[in-house]
């Protein structure tokens, strides 16, 4: 009532000149009231005819100790419906619900039609009630939305990628990608350019899942760098260059994540506690004591215990005669043993101090054959090429990513700014 409100924000001088407005706008609201009566009739029954073909959706996602009893039951299931679908799901496909699976209710009026239970994003149970019940296993189809995207680096590749409208998650990928061979902090200049195709799935018009880039191209101080992904297994995706090389190399560059170079490879160093010179054959990061040591290659447990000044030490041998030792740790990955086959990036120990070492750090070695080289300049080898079964099939597609790339080059959206 607009009337009522009025008369405490107004002070006293005013009362009698709203007390008149308050007669007329009360008179005003009781006849506009008098009208509503019949306006509510009518729109109720209007309602009510809608409601009943009105199709409405209830979402609920299970919860730890949640039952399909229990969830029916909040849920207005009938009962006998309930019962008639338990006895139908002769298989049990019902009995797996756990919680997180998201379930999808739908009402014609209040009349429950059918029941989806989502296991993941792809698949799902569908429970349809009407005179029959029927439960069916639903896998959703899977559109792929491709996107072509380039761009021009002013002052870093992230804001350039992020102008270009590409999203978090394909930069990440791109920046890996390439990251074996380019430094995305140092290696950056303004005028350099990328091109990439990823596509998305899509179902029903909504995302799936982040999209995965199949081509990508990266113009580096002058210098072309392709990529392009190919599933060398079922499971496995690689990218490989345009002449087939893999993209990854066989090691990582350092074996710790954060990690400054505390004692560089120097064949003629000052030992730190034996005050002699001794050649320093590796290289030593500071680091947390406890933070995770990876190795940086394929490979297989070679050596693991304590046996010198290096303490607690691991050594991998990675294939054609690389080997990386690992000192002063202060434990092993626990199941760790000599013969234990390690991947690249898994974490094989922690950093301590153990044997002959001032403070935590890791002292770390890289091998061929016999000779140590120094890690940090050492020319990494690339992990393994396309194999020549695969080259085929390899071939045809790298020849349609260069003609998708020659398109995207031409249309270049960014080169006008
Ligand atoms: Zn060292």
């Amino acid at each position: 009532m607009v009337g009522f409100k009025k008369v405490p924000s107004k002070g006293i001088l005013l009362a009698f000149f709203i007390s008149v407005f308050l007669i007329l706008l009360l008179y005003v609201d009781i006849s506009t009231d008098e009208s509503k009566p019949e306006e509510k009739v009518e729109v109720t029954e209007n309602l009510e005819n809608v409601i009943d073909d009105l199709i409405t959706y209830k979402i609920h996602q299970v919860t730890t100790g949640e039952n399909l009893s229990i969830i029916f039951e909040d849920f207005k299931v009938p009962l006998n419906t309930a019962y008639r679908i338990f006895r139908l799901d002769k298989k049990n496909l019902l009995t797996n619900i756990k919680p997180g699976d998201r379930m999808r209710f739908t009402y014609l009026g209040d009349k429950i039609i059918s029941i989806e239970i989502s296991k993941d994003n792809l698949n799902s149970l569908l429970i349809e009630i009407g005179d029959e019940i029927n439960i069916k296993n639903i896998t959703k189809d899977i559109e792929l939305i491709s996107s072509y995207k380039s761009g021009i680096i002013k002052s870093s590749f992230y804001e350039a990628a992020q102008d270009a409208e590409i999203p978090d998650s394909i930069i990440m990928d791109f920046a890996y990608i390439f990251g074996w061979d380019i430094d995305f902090v140092f290696d950056i200049r303004e005028g350099d350019s990328f091109f990439v195709v990823y596509e998305t799935p899509y179902s029903r018009g909504e995302k799936i899942e982040n999209g995965d880039i199949v081509a990508a191209k990266f113009i580096n101080k002058g210098k072309t760098y392709s990529a392009n992904r190919f599933f060398t297994s079922k499971d496995k995706k690689e990218f490989f260059d345009n002449d087939g090389n893999n993209m990854q190399k066989a090691f990582l560059r350092a074996p710790l994540d954060f990690a400054y170079i505390s004692s560089h490879f120097n064949p003629n160093r000052m030992h730190p506690v034996l005050h002699t010179i001794r050649a320093h054959n590796g290289v030593d990061y500071a680091a947390k004591r406890g933070s995770p040591v990876r190795t940086t290659g394929d490979g297989k447990v070679n050596y693991i215990g304590s046996r010198n000044g290096c303490g607690n030490e691991i050594v991998i041998q990675h294939s054609n005669d690389y080997s990386t030792r690992y000192c002063h740790l202060e434990k092993f990955k626990a199941g760790l043993k000599k013969g234990s086959k390690v991947i690249q990036g898994q974490t094989i120990g922690y950093v301590g101090s153990s044997g002959l070492a001032t403070g935590p750090h890791l002292h770390y070695e890289f091998k061929i054959g016999d000779k140590r080289i120094d890690p940090v300049k050492v020319k990494l080898p690339s992990a393994e090429p396309i194999s020549n079964e695969l080259r085929p099939g390899f071939d045809t597609l790298v020849e349609s990513n260069k003609l998708l790339m020659t398109k995207l080059e031409s249309l270049r959206p960014n080169e006008a700014e």
